[in-house]
């Protein structure tokens, strides 16, 4: 399990960093969905970040995977590479 003071800090990488940052204070806050994946919450991003073995995997290529599946198709849980 992990845990919820990690989830609180953890953001989307994409929606956080360089030219992609989004506005506001507080950009690319995550929801977490089915205890194994973190789902960002801008709404033009779409990208879904997998929790492997109680680690979450904050890397933007992982998260460019899955922008196309909707979250209640995501596979729990989630594939190992
Ligand atoms: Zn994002």
């Amino acid at each position: 399990m992990v845990s919820k003071d990690l989830l609180e800090i953890l953001r989307c990488p994409y929606c956080v960093s360089g030219e992609t940052r989004k506005p506001g204070p507080d950009p690319g806050r995550l929801e977490l969905v089915h205890d194994c994946w973190l789902v960002c919450q801008e709404p033009d991003c779409g990208r879904k970040y997998p929790i492997r073995d109680d680690i979450p995997v904050m890397l933007i290529e992982e998260g460019d995977k899955w922008i196309n599946v909707a979250v209640e198709d995501l596979p729990v849980p989630p594939p190992s590479e």
